[in-house]
């Protein structure tokens, strides 16, 4: 991509040009882009007529449905703000979203609406609740399909413009809560420019095939994406959704993830991508019955937002025929700042690739000024138009955070000659043993590597004089057999010995993970109470 659209209304404007190609499948429901369009300006003067306007935070709490980016478009296109609530969140940390943000406007679907029922009373600034897919008449609310109908209805809304609105690139656009692996989530405040840059880097890794063979990369064309991840993490709306809306693709969305269903729509839609996190390419090459689906579409699995097995990449360019993407990112660079994919990736299938063109990535040392050599871990700082401004209502931690106009990330990690980026832990997850570092993910992949295992978690567990020693929870195979006294042999064959866990739990399902496909290390540490 050569060109961004300056702002998102530009973006959502300019797709009307898509007209019949399908945006949005949902089970049977297909939205065009023209219906989607009509569905935008109409919610668009709803939001207008009711008072909401620029810098007002506009809340979001629902599925992945065809509803989500027509809230979404209709609020940033009148200079709102949108935040998108993880749809996984209880009724308290919804309410916790809504107040930290001082939503005045919230449009969820049913199920959050009623997660939300005994919250509502202690929101005085909540001043409009719209609520999609609901069943009966909601009290105190708005049904959505009052407002724009159904998908079905969407076709048949007037053909109406946006309403007018003066928005520039620099404006406010989104607060994005990170995971809260670390801590209490924290909104991110994106713009418009940096939600829309992020349409320069969808393509990267194949343009840089191209280029490197000396060839000008093809026009991006449309493509069938199967989305599992939530839109409202940063990765599925900004790397995903922008980028698709740009192209006049299609997104397909599923209700909740599930294997087989999942092989069924790739097969009935001929999805050419999907992915997201790690876990669910795991899930499509382990399913029992993958070679009963026509999967002969798929081009690509990629994925980001969390360790994955080096192992992985193989198996899926080897199984499925695809080609395996990966991509590093944090929700306070909206979106990913280094890419991986097909043969960089085969050949470096432990690194997250290299940073997109619009971005710069350096390693530095504790002072948080020296620039670290190549191959040396450090701490990963990041530049770009995707970085976003700061936290929502959090000057401490953005002058901690942003400084200068980079990101520092809280990753360690090293960058070698070529400008590949190997992550090596999180600062906090890092397992210091008398002294001695152990970063997760070396010791994880190689665990990875055992064939018996198919999840793998490093932690830090107490120890009196060493203060840390690490430990390991894992999850085998179906039918897979190890214990704990091979597990060790093997990670000793490979590892000096002050690496090798000195205890491994074994977990009968995949390791817990939140939303974005995380592991929950914190509940696993809990494993070892009565270790060290
Ligand atoms: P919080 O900041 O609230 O503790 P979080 O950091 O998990 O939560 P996100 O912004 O969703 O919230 O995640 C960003 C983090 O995910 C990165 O800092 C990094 O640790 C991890 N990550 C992202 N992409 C990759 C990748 N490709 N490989 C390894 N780790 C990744
Ligand atoms: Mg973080």
């Amino acid at each position: 991509w050569k060109n961004a659209p300056p702002t998102l209304r530009d973006l959502v404007s300019a797709s009307r040009a898509h007209g019949d190609r399908l945006f949005v499948v949902f089970e049977d429901e297909r939205v065009t882009y023209d219906a989607h369009h009509r569905a935008v300006a109409a919610l668009a003067a709803d939001l207008v007529a009711r008072g909401v306007g620029k810098g007002d935070r506009v809340a979001l709490a629902m599925r992945n449905l065809p509803e989500w980016p027509v809230a979404f478009f209709a609020a940033v296109s009148i200079g709102a703000i949108v935040v998108p609530l993880n749809a996984w969140w209880t009724g308290a940390e919804l309410d916790y979203g809504l107040r930290d943000s001082g939503a005045t406007a919230l449009i969820a679907d049913a199920e959050r609406h009623d997660r939300l029922a005994p919250f509502y009373a202690g929101l005085p600034d909540l001043a409009h609740v719209l609520v999609a897919r609901a069943a009966a008449d909601v009290t105190g609310a708005t049904r959505l399909e009052s407002v724009i109908g159904t998908p079905g209805d969407w076709p048949s809304l007037p053909d109406a413009a946006l309403p007018a609105a003066a928005l520039a690139p620099e404006d406010d656009a989104t607060i994005f809560y990170t995971s809260g692996t670390t801590g209490a989530p924290k909104g991110a405040l994106g713009t418009h420019r940096n939600l829309t840059s992020n349409i320069l880097s969808s393509g990267f890794t194949a343009a840089r095939a191209y280029l490197r063979r000396g060839e000008a990369p093809p026009d991006p064309t449309p493509r069938v994406a199967l989305t599992v991840i939530p839109l409202f993490h940063v990765t599925a709306c900004s790397a995903g959704m922008m980028g698709s809306v740009a192209t006049g693709s299609t997104l397909v969305f599923m209700r909740k993830w599930d294997a087989t269903r999942a092989l069924e729509i790739i097969a009935r839609e001929r999805v050419n991508l999907t992915g997201g996190v790690p876990t669910i390419a795991w899930q499509l090459l382990e399913h029992p019955d993958r070679d009963r689906y026509d999967l002969s579409s798929l081009d690509s699995i990629a994925y980001g937002g969390a360790p994955s097995a080096p192992e992985l990449v193989r198996r899926i360019y080897e199984e499925f025929g695809a080609l395996p993407g990966n991509g590093w990112g944090m929700t306070e660079t909206t979106a990913t700042v280094t890419q991986h994919g097909g043969e960089d990736y085969l050949n470096r299938p432990d690194s997250a690739g290299a940073a997109v063109a619009a971005a710069d990535i350096e390693v530095r040392g504790e002072d948080g000024v020296t620039v670290l050599p190549p191959d040396t871990i450090g701490e990963l700082w990041a530049r770009g138009p995707m970085i976003a401004k700061g936290y929502w209502n959090k000057p401490e931690a953005t002058a901690a955070t942003f400084v200068d106009g980079w990101v520092r990330t809280g990753d360690l990690a090293r960058i070698d000659a070529e400008g590949f980026l190997f992550i090596a832990d999180r600062a906090k997850d890092i397992v210091i043993r008398g002294g001695e570092n152990i970063y997760s993910i070396e010791v994880e992949n190689v665990l990875y590597a055992h064939p018996a295992v198919t999840d793998a978690a490093l932690v830090g567990i107490p120890h009196r004089t060493l203060g840390e020693e690490p430990a390991a929870v894992v999850h085998l195979c179906p039918g897979c057999t190890a214990d704990e006294a091979e597990l060790q042999a093997f990670v000793r064959a490979r590892l000096a010995g002050f690496k090798v866990p000195v205890a491994i739990r074994f977990m009968a399902t995949p390791l817990p993970r939140n939303a974005n496909g995380k592991i929950l290390k914190k509940e696993l540490k809990a494993l070892f109470a009565d270790a060290g």
